[in-house]
């Protein structure tokens, strides 16, 4: 029940909320108001007022004082100004995490952005011509050395390369997909329904397991547009299992004056098994094994920016160069010079300077030895308990299914928080740690996380309430 006796207080206490002008008087106020600029600090100071009007009129809030009012202003206006998309330390142990913008770029490629984002640049000028050139000649000589490709054509991602080179090369027509290679891409990517939106009609042949040679060529007929391969990325059949070999595949189109296309999703340019990662070819290979056109992610295992790269023959590529909607998907000058600056280490050999690439190379002693001094520093504060734990670590981004990387794991125990508790505290550091949770213990794996990093895991330990 309200009483007269509150209802006073409570016309007492609205009467004694400062105006928003009297608050920005204030010493602390003014100064931050000269380091974040008059806008946010009043936008802070209205949306503070507002909830302590809310507050008292609601009974909830009985008192305030001006101090405890600046201080949560301050605390507001810096929430405000700070940067929606920020970095985060990725101590999950997943390598291309898409949650967590996939493939850290390269100090070189970073630099390169740096270099071409605030200037002018030959972004589409033939500068021995003295006029208009193509965005795609800076990466196409260097994509033709590496994986033997006539052309490269780069667009949004690999999302929009399917479904460009689908409608470029089937519009209007089948394309011919085996069963077991109907497959969905987390975030909805699904190969039926990408043929669909491109105009082409998918002709599926073949069973969830075994498709052969013959289910391809008796489904060839006047409106076959090409026959299409695509990479089980995320997911493997094991057993019964049948499919043809790529060069068979592309002799039966060829026969018939059909492409044959090939999404490889991740799209490696090096061969990966000396690394443990199997199952994942190189793009020259499938070239080399007569695909007409091959359409992989820059993000993936290629440790570049988000982009989609089409590779192939150049009469194909000149179509889907032609048709509408690449202008419609292309990307900008600050993707080419990550992608260019990325592809051109592969090409010096030194792939090392590619982060993605680096942390699936990192031997397991070094990576004991980092989640051992790990554990001895968080163990430092009382409150922890840790432990060093064999591990796997997992390359994501939709590749690689199945298999993982041996690693080494901090287990770290809280004495009065739960896992889940002390995983959000970490979230909520500057930087914020993203760790997993496990059997109720936090996880660390020092694979994803650089080696200047450490000490900021170790302080945001330090931090936790
Ligand atoms: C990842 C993947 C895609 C989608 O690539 P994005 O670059 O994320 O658009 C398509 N097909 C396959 C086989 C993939 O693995």
């Amino acid at each position: 029940m309200v009483t007269k006796s509150d209802e006073k207080a409570m016309t007492d206490l609205l009467r004694r909320i400062p105006s928003v002008d009297e608050l920005l008087g204030d010493k602390t106020l003014q100064q931050l108001e000269s380091e974040l600029g008059h806008r946010i600090v009043v936008q802070a100071a209205r949306s503070v007022l507002q909830g302590l009007r809310e507050g008292i009129t609601s009974g909830k809030i009985r008192e305030f004082s001006a101090a405890a009012l600046a201080e949560e202003i301050s605390a507001a206006a810096r929430d405000l100004a700070a940067y929606s998309l920020a970095p985060v330390i990725n101590a999950t142990g997943v390598i291309l995490h898409t949650n967590l913008g996939r493939a850290p770029l390269a100090a070189k490629a970073v630099e390169h952005i740096g270099k071409i984002a605030g200037r002018y640049s030959n972004l589409e000028y033939d500068l021995g011509e003295g006029r208009r050139g193509k965005r795609d000649t800076h990466t196409d000589s260097l994509f033709a050395e590496l994986t033997g490709a006539e052309r490269t054509l780069v667009v949004n991602n690999n999302a929009a390369a399917v479904f460009l080179t689908l409608n470029a090369l089937a519009e209007g027509g089948e394309v011919i997909v085996s069963r077991g290679e109907l497959i969905e891409i987390g975030g909805s990517f699904r190969i039926p329904d990408i043929c669909a939106k491109s105009g082409a009609r998918l002709r599926e042949v073949g069973t969830t397991n075994r498709t052969r040679l013959a289910d391809y060529a008796g489904a060839i007929n006047e409106n076959t547009r090409a026959l299409m391969r695509v990479h089980p990325s995320n997911f493997r059949v094991v057993g019964f299992t049948e499919r043809p070999e790529l060069a068979e595949l592309a002799d039966l189109a060829h026969r018939h004056h059909l492409p044959l296309i090939e999404d490889l999703g991740s799209g490696c340019l090096i061969d990966l098994r000396p690394l443990g990662i199997q199952d994942e070819p190189p793009v020259g290979a499938s070239l080399k094994a007569g695909v007409d056109v091959v359409t992989f992610s820059g993000d993936k295992l290629l440790g570049g920016p988000q982009a989609g790269l089409i590779c192939g023959r150049k009469e194909f590529l000149d179509r889907v160069r032609r048709n509408p909607l690449f202008r419609a998907l292309r990307v900008d000058k600050l993707t080419i010079a990550a992608l260019e600056a990325t592809v051109r280490l592969y090409l010096d050999g030194t792939i090392d300077a590619v982060p993605a690439l680096r942390m699936m190379r990192l031997p397991l002693e070094e990576l004991t030895t980092r989640a051992t001094w790990l554990a001895e520093k968080v163990r430092q504060n009382s409150s922890f308990s840790t432990e060093v734990e064999e591990g796997a670590s997992v390359v994501g981004g939709g590749s690689t299914p199945g298999q993982s990387l041996p690693t080494r794991l901090v287990a770290v125990r809280h004495d009065r928080l739960s896992a889940q508790e002390l995983e959000a505290a970490l979230r909520e550091n500057l930087p914020p740690v993203i760790a997993r949770v496990e059997r109720d213990r936090l996880l660390l794996d020092p694979r994803t996380v650089s080696e200047e990093q450490d000490a900021q895991i170790v302080q945001a330990f330090e931090r936790v309430k």
